[in-house]
């Protein structure tokens, strides 16, 4: 049987982010079965075509932090106004009373609104199991979105009256988390081109589990040959700790335990010093680039000017919902060309660079060369925008016009050649049926 073609015709501007950053002025994509067959003028095809006048085409987004379940606890009031550590206090007893419903359908509404948003690729960190909730119940739930999924097996062990942050109550035995990363790595890990789902091992954070439990994930992740996640340097109660119970700096601690190299990426590095981002650049570490969830916390601005300088791999992460509260990913786009603006003036990052880094640099650091780019042979995820509406008229740039004007939601999306996204409607899930199951959910949750 023939595999189906659809082929994207006449977009204003076709972004390709291949090795020269080609842009193609009135161009077309052909994707036939689940990879991109052709990118240029005038491509033709017997099978369906998408009209793109007025469109911008990008590789869909990719998003390299998120905590999926955190959809159930957006702009909670007690956590409204906190830092990091008192916000994570307000919210853990209230994660507490999830169970696998809960996640599967909060990670069906971040999902949702990822792939509005331009995302295919995303990433998660779920680091707690309460009530017989299972990494199993995100990656289902990631199924029926339609997103290619990288979850990461979360976990956190040291609770308060062993002077970690969080309760007793969500922390899980040492040895039972490495039996259950060794189990879904098993049962759903794909290390093959093309891969719909890859699995992470992730420790929450150094403040949260043991050393031995960071060492013992790393060996672990080696063994299986799988990347390795957690967060790091988010801010300066972050490096506090890590100086007053480790003795070094993050980036030290992270290099003693084997967490530097090509398969690991850390999220935030807000606070980075120079000799880490040395670090970082000579072991090809990469880092999951928050800037709303830096804003939101008061966390500070990463240096992502002086990391990309530096050939640092960046990808871009929403963070979870709970501490952005949005999920928006062409918006945290902006936000990251924005911030670094902020702190090192007007050119310190264009809207060219700004989308290299929500493309290609989240696919760096995920590992996933078969994605990222549109260019024959990479995985058809595929983005495409209208710059004609309200948002951009008058611009004079279609792609300046994305990140400096909007729109912030898609018009059509295509992950792995299928189409999730329809004239701005999601077309694998009833949207609206799971927005009302997630209101009855938080409704439960408020008691
Ligand atoms: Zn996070």
């Amino acid at each position: 049987m023939p595999e189906t073609e659809i082929l994207i015709r006449g977009a204003a501007a076709v972004v390709t982010m291949d090795g020269a950053r080609h842009e193609i002025a009135g161009g077309d994509v052909l994707i036939r079965g689940g990879v991109v067959a052709a990118v240029g003028q005038g491509l033709s095809t017997t099978g369906e075509v998408v009209e793109a006048r007025g469109c911008v085409v990008t590789p869909g987004l990719v998003n390299t932090h998120h905590h999926l379940y955190q959809t159930l606890t957006r702009a909670v009031p007690g956590g409204q106004d906190a830092l990091l550590f008192g916000w994570l206090k307000t919210l853990y007893p209230i994660w507490g009373r999830f169970g696998p419903e809960e996640m599967f359908v909060s990670a069906q509404v971040g999902l949702a609104e990822l792939a509005l948003s331009g995302c295919t690729l995303t990433s998660d960190h779920l680091y707690l199991f309460p009530n017989g909730a299972r990494l199993d119940d995100t990656i289902a739930a990631a199924g029926e979105v339609g997103l290619r999924f990288h979850p990461t097996r979360g976990a956190m062990s040291i609770g308060e009256s062993d002077g970690g942050l969080p309760p007793d109550a969500l922390v899980e035995e040492e040895r039972a988390i490495l039996e259950d990363c060794i189990r879904v790595v098993d049962a759903f890990h794909d290390p093959r081109e093309g891969a719909m789902v890859r699995v992470g091992l992730a420790p929450c954070s150094p403040f949260s589990v043991s050393r031995d439990l960071m060492r013992d994930a790393a060996v672990l992740a080696r063994d299986k040959g799988v990347m390795l996640h957690t967060h790091l340097a988010e801010n300066d109660e972050d490096i506090a700790y890590s100086l007053a119970q480790f003795g070094c700096r993050p980036g030290q601690y992270a290099e003693e335990l084997g967490w530097t190299g090509d398969d690991v990426w850390h999220a935030h590095c807000v606070k980075l010093d120079g000799s880490e981002i040395e670090l970082f650049a000579r072991s090809g570490t990469g880092v999951a680039h928050c800037p709303c969830s830096n804003c939101r916390l008061g966390s500070g601005i990463a240096p992502v000017r002086a990391m990309r300088d530096r050939r640092v791999k960046v990808g871009l992460g929403v963070d979870g919902s709970a501490s952005n509260d949005a999920g928006n990913l062409v918006a945290e786009a902006r936000q990251a060309m924005l911030l670094q603006r902020v702190a090192r003036g007007g050119d310190a990052m264009g809207v060219r660079e700004a989308l290299e880094i929500a493309t290609l640099g989240g696919a760096r650091v995920l590992g996933r060369g078969d994605c990222g780019s549109l260019e024959a042979g990479k995985r058809a995820d595929v983005a495409v925008w209208d710059v004609s509406g309200v948002e951009s008229a008058g611009s004079w740039d279609p792609v300046g016009a994305l990140l400096l004007c909007g729109p912030t939601r898609v018009t059509h999306l295509f992950v792995e050649g299928k189409q999730v996204v329809r004239d701005g409607q999601m077309v694998t899930i009833d949207l609206p049926r799971v927005v009302e199951r997630q209101n009855r959910l938080a409704a439960r949750l408020m008691g």
